[in-house]
């Protein structure tokens, strides 16, 4: 009997989402071994499992299992099979974005680390990426995307020859605690790595950003004086990315910049399948890798089962607090890679034949680097 046990509940979904997450629950179960820790994985159905299943892309059950419990473990959904024209039909995507809200997640955190085996996959030299190590921390509420928006013909929108035009806005708004619930969450994720944070705004013209500037900086003095801040402007960040992109530890922004910036940060490491995420609010916490269900290649055996396993990774870091555990997790992930093992979609022409694994053979070449 383990000292400690961990209800986690495994959303398998779509496509892939079943043969990576096996392996993101066995590399857990190996991991809880060591550490004295039992996971109990509750599997549950979201997607279009869900709708084949009972016509609902979340279905109650699993909204309450994923509520329950102490985090929840994601593989992805959709696929063409739920492609629909009819506008009223059930999607799998509901079953992402309802579970996203239901748990009230906040925060999007995405980690972006170069594995020197695979540097050559990024378009940057190798000098400018060695060493990148970063998170990017995206508030996932508030701002452009959720605020007041219409679109109207009126004068104004008239060109010059008088026919009537239309106008649009959209509405920027932050309010305070929203700043600094997403600034604790960015703190405290540098206290469990490089102890550095950067905030990013535009202070020079927005007015939300100059209160973001001034309630992220209040949050610092007052609760976590010990972590290093710096600001940047989001027009900078985006040079200093590409420019410096190992300079960086913790990197947290709003909701439009966040979305912008962590595209080009993932795009850094030039491999999709590498990359894990995680969704934190008040509560529990989401896990999941950030590509999508890859239908091309579900049932074959052959995706690449890393990002889901670098999320199962995040999920003892940022849902158990077991930083250690989630290290070795990391340096296996590595370690693996530098002995040259690959699955299909990170293989190159120098990589042998006999080093080119299934998803399950790389789950296993991760649980024997753990060792
Ligand atoms: P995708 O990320 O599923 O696939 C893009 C390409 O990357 C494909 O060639 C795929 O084979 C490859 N790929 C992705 N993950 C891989 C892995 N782990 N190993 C090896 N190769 C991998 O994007 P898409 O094709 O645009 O979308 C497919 C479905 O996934 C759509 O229904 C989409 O809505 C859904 N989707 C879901 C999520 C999610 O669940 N969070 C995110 C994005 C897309």
């Amino acid at each position: 009997m383990a000292s400690k046990t961990y209800r986690i509940c495994s959303l398998p979904g779509d496509g892939i989402g079943p043969e990576i997450i096996a392996e993101g629950k066995k590399v857990l179960a190996a991991v809880g071994a060591k550490a004295d820790v039992e996971f109990v994985f509750e599997d549950h159905l979201i997607g279009g499992a869900a709708i084949d299943a009972c016509g609902n892309p979340l279905p109650q059950e699993t909204l309450d299992a994923a509520l329950s419990s102490d985090a929840v473990l994601l593989a992805s959904v959709g696929g063409p099979k739920w492609d629909s024209t009819d506008p009223n039909a059930p999607r799998p995507e509901q079953g992402l974005l309802g579970i996203r809200k239901a748990l009230g997640l906040y925060t999007n955190l995405r980690p972006v680390k170069i594995y020197d085996a695979l540097a050559g996959a990024s378009t940057l030299r190798p000098e400018v990426i060695k060493g990148v190590d970063m998170v990017l921390v995206r508030e996932l509420t508030g701002g452009l995307y959720f605020g007041r928006r219409e679109r109207f013909y009126d004068e104004e929108g008239a060109g010059a020859n008088g026919a009537p035009g239309q106008r649009a806005y959209d509405t920027l708004e932050y309010r305070e605690y929203e700043v600094e619930r997403i600034a604790r969450q960015a703190f405290e994720a540098a206290r469990k790595r490089k102890n550095k944070v950067t905030s990013v705004d535009k202070r020079n013209v927005l007015e939300t950003s100059r209160m973001w500037r001034e309630v992220v900086h209040r949050v610092h003095d007052e609760e976590y004086a010990d972590v290093e801040l710096e600001d940047l402007l989001v027009d900078n960040t985006a040079m200093q990315l590409i420019n410096r992109p190992a300079d960086f530890d913790v990197v947290v922004t709003e909701n439009m910049f966040g979305d912008i910036l962590s595209d080009e940060a993932a795009q850094i490491t030039g491999s999709l399948g590498m990359l894990a995420s995680a969704s934190l609010g008040d509560g529990v916490s989401l896990f999941e890798p950030s590509a999508g269900s890859a239908p091309d290649i579900a049932g074959q055996g052959i995706a690449n089962p890393l990002a889901q396993i670098l999320s199962a990774g995040m999920l003892l870091t940022y849902a158990l607090d077991m930083v250690e555990e989630a290290g070795r997790i990391e340096d296996a992930v590595e370690r693996v890679l530098n002995d040259g093992w690959r699955t299909r979609d990170i293989a190159d022409a120098s990589t042998p034949a006999d080093h080119i694994l299934g998803t399950a053979e790389m789950g296993d070449k991760v649980v024997e680097a753990l060792a």
